[in-house]
Order: C-alpha cells, then structure tokens, then sequence
C-alpha cells in the first residue's frame, strides 16, 4: 500500500509511504468543479469584506484549501486470482464546527479534484444547516458493477485498512455516495471494529441491524422535497409537473417524496436511458421494475425519452445524478421554473449565470440534497445515546431542521437580492469564520 498525505494547513507537507512502495498518486489538473467552488468562495469572501473583518487571519485560504488530503493505492485479489490496483482518497476539509463528516464515492472517474470540490462543499453544507460536523469526502477509482460482491468486499476492507487512523466516531465519519450504500458501510463499520473498541459510530448510512437509522436511506431525497414544497408555496406554482435526472438512491427516493404529496413525476432518466409519460409515471411501480431489472429502461407504464431529460417540458427538474449535467451549453433548454440540486454540483458556475438570467430558481446542492448527512447527524447521535428512534421523529426533525435553513436562505436571498446558491454560502461561511476567530489560531 502506498499512502501520501498533506498537511496542508500544517506546517509542512508530509509524505508517507509504507512497504517502501514508490509514490504512485500524483495530483491531476484541477478540474472546473473544483475551480468553480473556489471562485464561488472567493467571490462570497469578496462581498462578505472576511478579509477586512479579520484582517491577517488567513481565513479565506481555509476555504480554499483543505486541512488534509490522502491518497493512497491499494491491492486487491479478483476472484480469478489475479491482482488489481486501485487509487483511494480522503478529504479532510475542515473541522471548525465538529468531526470531519463526507460520503465514499465508487466510481471509474473519481479524482482528487472532485474530492477535494465534494468534501468543500460538506464543510459549507453541515454549517449552513447547523449540525456539528465538519467537511471531508472520500472515494476510490473503480467502476463498482464490474467487481463481484466478494472482490467489492475486499476493497472496501482494504480502503478501511488505509484509512484506521484518520477515520473514526469522533474525527472523521464517512457515508454512502454515488456507487456506494449501506452494504459498504456495514463492510467498513465491521473492519473498523476488528482494530477500536469504539467502533458503532465510525460510518453513517449503516443497515439498521448493525446501528443504523431509521430514514437514513431515503433522507436526501426526503429533505430535497421539503425544500421543493417550500419553493413551490413562494413561487405559486399550481399543480406542477416533475422531471428527474438520475434514478439512484437520491432519485428514488425524490420521487416516492413526489409521489406521497401528489406532486406528478412525468419523466425520469438514469445512466441506460429516460422514460416519460405526462399522465404521470406511477413511481412505486417503477420503483418495483428498476429494484428487478436495475434501470428505468423498459418500464411499461411509459415511453421511451429520445431527448435530453434537462430540456423536458415540466415546471421542476431534479438532477439527482452527477455534477455538471447543466452547463452553460445546454443550460438555455432548461424549461422547468424550478431546479432543486438532489446530486452535488449538477449546475456549473457559468449555467447558473444563464439559469439567474432566464429567472430560473435553483435550490443549491448545499440547501437541497442536506437531508442525508443532516439524518445522518441524528444516526450519530443515536449511536452514541445507544436509544434508537422512531421514524417519525426522524423525520419530524429533518422537515424542522431543513424548512429552518430554507427560510434562512430565502430571508436572506431576498434581503441582498442574490441567488439561493449565494445567500446559503454567504450564511455558513460567516458561521464558520466567527467559530474560527473565537477558537484563536494557537
Ligand atoms: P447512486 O449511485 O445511488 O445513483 C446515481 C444515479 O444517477 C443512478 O440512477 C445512475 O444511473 C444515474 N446516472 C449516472 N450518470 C447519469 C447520466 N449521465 N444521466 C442520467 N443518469 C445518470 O447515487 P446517489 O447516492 O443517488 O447520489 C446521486 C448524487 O447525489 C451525487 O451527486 C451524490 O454526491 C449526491 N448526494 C447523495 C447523497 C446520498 O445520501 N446518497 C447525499 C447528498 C448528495
């Protein structure tokens, strides 16, 4: 195994390498993600006069950059015998408002770049909806449908493995992302506890018999509607028509949300292709057919979508599936009136300016898609009371939880006449600023 970590806000970078195996992780070129939430910040810092307020404190540069950046290879046995190699990171943005909190993403494109933009965007969301965690996020390049259930066991214990000292209850929590769910967790929760007596509460998104919660699963996709209710009021929207990209567990989950308040989903897309039918898509069912089949293709309650899901006549779109799906290419054939960001980063910086201008309303990421890691709060807290809770109550407190940042949003959007996106990054970075002065730098 080959590790190197950065201590970037330390006094020196560090490099580690174990097995005296050469360094094989080099940092890519930044991505525009990445980019885009760094100009996003500097331009908020820029409005929010941080360096005037504090002058000398370097507080903007812990925006920028995270605390601590891991990357690392690991070796494991496919089925047939032979050996592959497979690269895996950890982002530790920012801890000033509690342990370093972010999911696992599973996927052949993952990248330092996107982990260091996805572990960003936590430390902005968990201050923006109150909850005592910090920022980080992880991920190993891999394409998970191509491992078996055994060689994807092994990889995430060997991930774990790698991880021991960084990740734990009270310093760093991952959870489930794209390509990962809570057969991952359970898997780490399990290799985790062979090495620390305290062990329950190093992942969140655990199947409920090994400490899970209750709403855990369907928490993102839950919280995303509440805050789609709200838009829907101040917008008076009547009887409005959904279209949703991407069918995985935010997806899903969105939709059944839809569903339960009698909101109509007439179109719906995963990775294999789109369906529509505006009569509406009786989601339950399709829910049971992609459970069977694995995608939304073929569903005979609906067409099939020849076209571009972004451009489907409905009032609110749903991009639940990957960053940058809107850009400024194609961001002009966008119909809806209401965007609410299920998956992170699905609008890029420039699409945003064009979507303002059409006087498209979007509902961040960062407000929007909170529902999971804010339920995934709860889990900790319940993991350390030992005392499980009801649904309901789960979901009473993630509705008052979510509806409170929403209105703080909207107020302030309103106030300074700015975006959504704008106001919630203004809200948390003047949260975590205050709490980095009044914690001094020593
Ligand atoms: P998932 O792996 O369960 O589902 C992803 C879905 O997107 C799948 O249906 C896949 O087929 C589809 N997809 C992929 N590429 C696509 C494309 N080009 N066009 C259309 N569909 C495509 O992942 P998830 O957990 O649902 O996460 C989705 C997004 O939500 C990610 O951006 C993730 O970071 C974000 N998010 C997830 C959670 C969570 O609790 N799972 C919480 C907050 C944010």
């Amino acid at each position: 195994m080959t590790r190197v970590i950065e201590n970037i806000t330390g006094s020196a970078a560090e490099t580690i390498e174990t097995k005296g195996a050469a360094k094989v992780a080099t940092r890519p070129k930044p991505t525009n993600l990445y980019e885009d939430v760094r100009s996003l910040i500097l331009d908020i810092v820029d409005k929010m006069h941080l360096e005037e307020r504090y002058p000398r404190q370097n507080i903007v540069q812990r925006f920028l950059e995270p605390d601590k950046v891991i990357v690392f290879t690991v070796y494991v046995q496919r089925d047939n015998g032979s050996v592959d190699i497979f690269e895996c990171y950890r982002v530790q943005h920012d801890d000033t408002l509690g342990c370093y909190k972010g999911g696992i993403r599973f996927h052949p494109e993952v990248n330092l770049d996107e982990v260091k933009a996805l572990a960003t965007w936590m430390t902005i969301k968990t201050a923006l909806v109150d909850i005592p965690f910090g920022g980080a996020k992880g991920g190993i390049k891999v394409d998970p449908t191509k491992l078996s259930v055994a060689e994807l066991e092994r990889l995430v214990r060997k991930y774990t493995q790698g991880l021991l000292n960084d990740i734990g209850p009270a310093s760093d929590i991952p959870a489930p992302d794209v390509g990962t769910s809570s057969r991952e967790m359970a898997w780490i929760y399990d290799e985790y506890r062979k090495h620390r007596t305290v062990a329950r509460g190093v992942v969140t998104g655990k199947p409920i018999e090994v400490g899970g919660s209750l709403g855990r699963s369907a928490a993102t996709g839950n919280g995303m509607v509440c805050t789609m209710m709200q838009a829907i009021k101040d917008l008076g929207l009547k009887d409005p028509t959904v279209a949703i990209q991407g069918f995985g567990n935010v997806g899903s989950h969105a939709a059944l949300a839809c569903a339960a308040r009698g909101i109509t989903v007439d179109a719906v897309n995963d990775v294999y292709g789109g369906i529509y039918n505006n009569q509406g898509i009786n989601i339950p069912a399709l829910v049971q057919h992609v459970n069977q089949t694995g995608s939304v293709v073929g569903f005979s309650g609906a067409d099939k979508l020849l076209d571009d899901i972004i451009a489907y006549p409905c009032d609110i779109l749903l991009p639940c599936a990957l960053e940058g799906a809107i850009t400024a290419e194609n961001a002009h054939m966008v119909q809806a009136r209401l965007i609410v960001e299920g998956a992170n980063g699905p609008v890029t910086l420039d699409a945003d300016d064009v979507l303002n201008d059409m006087g498209v309303l979007i509902i961040p990421d960062i407000l929007a898609n909170s529902g999971g890691v804010i339920v995934s709060y709860y889990e900790t807290v319940q993991n350390r009371q030992g005392l499980y809770w009801e649904e309901k109550k789960v979901n009473d407190l993630l509705y008052r939880q979510i509806t409170k940042a929403y209105q703080q949003v909207s107020n302030m959007a309103r106030k300074q006449n700015i975006s959504y996106r704008k106001a919630s990054y203004y809200l948390a970075i003047d949260k975590i600023a205050r709490a980095i002065i009044m914690r001094g730098a020593q």
